[in-house]
Formats: structure tokens, C-alpha cells, sequence
């Protein structure tokens, strides 16, 4: 595995001139060329399996079954649907028109925008670098990827694999910090694929805007976990929320990141977290092989400093190892609004338990704040179903489970609000790539019926 090594300037002009040059060349438009890069993609996966684990392993300590599931795993499934789907999603659509343009052929043509810049983060860097290159190259465009320099190995395995697998006239990985992305920024792109947080996204929008370019925005947030006592067992629901805390360790976008429950049933919530705590064998966190690190010394500290914070009290967890950058899943109970952990996004292993009056004190809770990537909900009441789905936003509203919903590659996966825009996965990443291209041939032996249409106007044409 190479030492991670930012690309210089110049590296990066001749990427991003050679990336054009071949869009310009038609050499990505091709379907059996697109099918191919992409069994490139999953071959590249698949050959460097040992490879990829350690990488992760290196950087954020990931458990190998975490990196095989939920990053390798993932963009196989999905560059295997996308290469079966491809001519389906990009055949040209025939419109239905009145009688009178009949003979017109109105059609509307998916065609590439060009030439995509992929910017991704650390917390999933295989995932979440490929799953955009995945639906850029479904759509026929080229792709530069700037993965993120706070997962170094992975970034660097990255720029070496590229090239042993995928067409260097149109995929590129360029390595590097703020200088270089900013100076990506300044260059014209067709379109910009951004993963990371909101602070950063806004001077990704506002470059992008100087070129008039279309932007996707994959941005977090806090994502909250209505409990409805009446009608949940508190006992899984507890389980399954803990479990999201552990994923990771917590560093992901769709992670649940605080609990909202009616006081009444708080003390049993606790009770069911306690249990759950033991089951997931939580007292071993800080050696054992199946939870994964924080990034780095400075998002530990960020996690240390919001936990000493809190005024919560504490349920389970609170074990750090500074050295290893460990952190146990982390529970507090009765946190009160103004809490340091209610302030921005966790992306760790802590959870607070934040009790209201009741769901509807919880929705309002919820509309106070930027819409979430996710809300969960545990219910099996179909009115406070019903209500969450009315009376809410968010990206994805997902019932009884967390973080499993993103199993489901079919639906699209895109925030609101804060929480960004833009879709993605399958068909909704190729469409964000693609743009619609509305065309019609109208013959000219269909002269006579446009008679009206010429000046003079005449009552007898108007009427006409
Ligand atoms: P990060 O620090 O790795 O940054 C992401 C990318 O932004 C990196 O490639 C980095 O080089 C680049 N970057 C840094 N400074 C920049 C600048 N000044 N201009 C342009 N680009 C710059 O990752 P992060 O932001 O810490 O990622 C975590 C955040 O991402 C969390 O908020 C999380 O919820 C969110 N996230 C969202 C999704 C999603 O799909 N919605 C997925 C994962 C993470």
C-alpha cells in the first residue's frame, strides 16, 4: 500500500483536461464500454478484498465484516443492478401528444452532463467515493474523485487500484487536502457530487455556483428516534437503537442520534438500554475486534468534550481510551434541551434521551430544528404513523428500525433542507448525472398544417 501522497497542480490539470477530452471523444457513451467500467468496479473490489479491510482497518479500525458488508458489499450489489438496469434507465421515452402533433416523434433523450467531480468523507470512503462514481459512469460521464484526506489509507489504495482497473482516460483519483479541492473548486465541472457537512457543502455550493454548475449535496444533521411506548416493545426498539450507536461507532450519516420518549416511560427505555448494553457485549468496546475507532484525535476530543459537557445522566457507557481513540456506546438520560450533546450533529457513539410531555410535544421538537437526513419513529400506532408522514421532513422516514432501511438500494437516498439535495443510488444516481434532452422532428411534408401560423394574421387564421 502506497504512503498517502497529495497530487500536485499539475497532475490535476492534466486530469481534468484528459476527463473532457475523452467525454468530448464520445469514449464514454457507449453502454457495452459503461457496462464494462463498472464490472471493472466490482472486480476492483472484489480482487482487493484484503486490501480494502486493512485499509479501513488502518484508518478508523472498522471491523472487516462492517468493511465487506457495508462498503465492498454495497457497491457490488449496486454496480451489478446498475449495469443490468443500464438500458432500460437510459433508452429514450417516447411522449404521448394531442392528435395534432402526432408525426412530430416529441422523444426525450437521457443524455450525459459531462464530466463529474466527486468530493467524499472518511466514514464510509470505499462507499461513499464509489457510489457516485458507480452512477457517473451508468450515466456515461467521466469522473475525478477527491476522496477525503482524513482516511489516508483508504484514499491512497484508491489512487493505486484506479488505475489497474479503470479506464484512466476518464476516472482519476486526485488526492489531497483544501488546497487542492479548492483549487478543484475554481475548475468548470458538469456537475458536483458532494458528501460531508453542511459548514463545508456551502462553499462547495457557492464555487459550484460560479459556474452555473448542478450540485448533490449528501449532508447529516441530526437524525432523532421517536419512541411511542404504547405500542412499541421498548426491549427491541432499545436494542436495535443502541445497535445503530455502535456501527461505526456511531460516525454515520444515518445514525440515530438522540431519542425523544414520553417521560412516563423513560425509566423502563433505560432499563431496556441496560440489557441491550450487555447484550452487545458493550463492556468489551474498548479491546474488542467489532466496533470500530474514532477518525481521528480531533473528533475524539469533540466527543470527549460534548460528554463532560452533557448534564445528562449517565446509563451505560462513558469508558474512553484516548490512545486508541475508543469510545464505549454512550447513554444519557433526562438531557435537557440546551445540552451540549442537542447542539449539532454527534457522529459518535453517544446517545441522550431527551424526554418530552408526549409525540406530539416530540413533533414539535422535531419541526424546531433543521429537517433531518432521517427520522426514525417506534410505533405500531397507524395514526402516529400517519402523523410523523404529514406533520414532518425529513430525508427518509423509516419505521422500527435504524440504519437497515439503507439496505434498500432501490429507494433514493437524499436529504432536505440542511440536510441536502440531490438523490442518489441506482436509477435515482444515474439520473443525477443524466439530463433530459427533449427533442422533435417535425417533417416538412407536414407544411400545409402550419399555414395559420404565418403572418399576415388574419380573423379567418386566428379562428383557424
Ligand atoms: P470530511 O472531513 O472527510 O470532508 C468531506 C470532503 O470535503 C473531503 O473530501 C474533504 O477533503 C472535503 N473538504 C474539506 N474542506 C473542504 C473545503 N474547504 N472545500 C471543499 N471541500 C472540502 O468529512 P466530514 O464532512 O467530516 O463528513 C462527515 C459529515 O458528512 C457528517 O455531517 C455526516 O453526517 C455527513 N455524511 C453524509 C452522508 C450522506 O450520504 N448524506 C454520508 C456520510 C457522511
Amino acid at each position: 500500500m502506497s504512503e498517502f501522497k497529495s497530487n500536485s497542480i499539475e497532475e490535476v490539470d492534466d486530469a481534468y483536461k484528459t476527463l473532457h477530452a475523452t467525454f468530448r471523444a464520445g469514449i464514454t457513451r457507449p453502454f457495452s464500454w459503461r457496462k464494462h467500467q463498472l464490472n471493472q468496479v466490482i472486480l476492483m473490489l472484489r480482487e482487493n478484498i484484503d486490501i480494502i479491510v486493512q485499509a479501513l482497518a488502518t484508518d478508523l479500525r472498522k471491523p472487516s465484516q462492517e468493511t465487506i458488508v457495508g462498503e465492498i458489499g454495497t457497491i457490488v450489489r449496486r454496480a451489478t443492478q446498475s449495469a443490468a438496469q443500464l438500458d432500460e434507465w437510459a433508452s429514450d421515452e417516447i411522449v404521448t401528444v394531442p392528435d395534432w402533433q402526432q408525426g412530430w416523434s416529441p422523444t426525450v433523450l437521457k443524455r450525459p452532463k459531462g464530466v463529474v467531480l466527486v468530493i467524499s468523507p472518511w466514514n464510509y470512503p470505499i462507499a461513499l467515493s464509489l457510489q457516485p462514481v458507480v452512477g457517473a459512469i451508468a450515466a456515461g460521464c467521466p469522473a475525478l474523485l477527491k476522496p477525503s484526506e482524513i482516511s489516508p489509507a483508504t484514499s491512497s489504495v484508491l489512487a493505486d487500484l484506479y488505475p489497474k482497473y479503470l479506464d484512466q482516460s476518464a476516472y482519476r483519483v486526485i488526492n489531497g487536502g483544501v488546497p487542492e479541492v479548492t483549487y478543484l473548486l475554481k475548475l468548470k465541472w458538469d456537475h458536483i457530487m458532494y458528501t460531508g457537512n453542511a459548514v463545508i457543502a456551502r462553499i462547495v455550493a457557492k464555487a459550484a455556483a460560479e459556474h452555473l454548475t448542478p450540485v448533490t449535496l449528501e449532508l447529516g444533521g441530526k437524525s432523532p428516534v421517536v419512541i411511542d411506548p404504547k405500542t412499541t416493545n421498548l426491549k427491541i426498539a432499545a436494542k436495535r437503537v443502541l445497535w445503530g450507536k455502535t456501527v461505526n461507532a456511531g460516525q454515520i450519516c444515518v445514525a440515530p442520534d438522540y431519542v425523544l420518549i414520553p417521560r412516563s416511560a423513560q425509566d423502563d427505555f433505560v432499563e431496556a438500554i441496560k440489557e441491550a448494553a450487555v447484550e452487545l457485549h458493550i463492556d468489551s468496546t474498548l479491546t474488542s475486534d467489532s466496533y470500530s475507532s474514532i477518525v481521528s484525535e480531533g473528533h475524539f476530543k469533540r466527543l470527549q468534550n460534548m460528554m463532560t459537557k452533557s448534564s445528562g445522566k449517565l446509563v451505560v457507557g462513558g469508558n474512553t481510551d484516548e490512545q486508541n481513540r475508543r469510545i464505549t456506546p454512550t447513554v444519557y438520560r433526562d438531557v435537557e434541551k440546551d445540552d451540549s450533546l442537542l447542539e449539532g450533529e454527534i457522529f459518535g457513539p453517544v446517545l441522550p434521551i431527551v424526554p418530552v410531555d408526549d409525540i406530539r410535544q416530540a413533533i414539535e421538537y422535531i419541526n424546531a430544528h433543521p429537517h433531518p437526513l432521517t427520522l426514525y419513529a417506534f410505533t405500531e400506532d397507524p395514526e402516529v404513523k400517519q402523523t410523523l408522514r404529514d406533520e414532518t421532513r425529513s430525508g427518509s422516514l423509516n419505521f422500527n428500525d435504524v440504519i437497515q432501511p439503507l439496505a434498500v438500494d432501490q429507494l433514493p437516498f437524499s436529504g432536505v433542507g440542511e440536510s441536502g439535495y440531490g438523490h442518489q443510488t441506482l436509477k435515482y444516481s444515474y439520473d443525477e448525472y443524466t439530463y433530459l434532452r427533449s427533442s422533435v422532428d417535425i417533417p416538412l411534408a407536414l407544411e400545409p398544417h402550419f399555414s395559420a401560423r404565418y403572418p399576415p394574421y388574419t380573423q379567418a387564421t386566428t379562428e383557424a
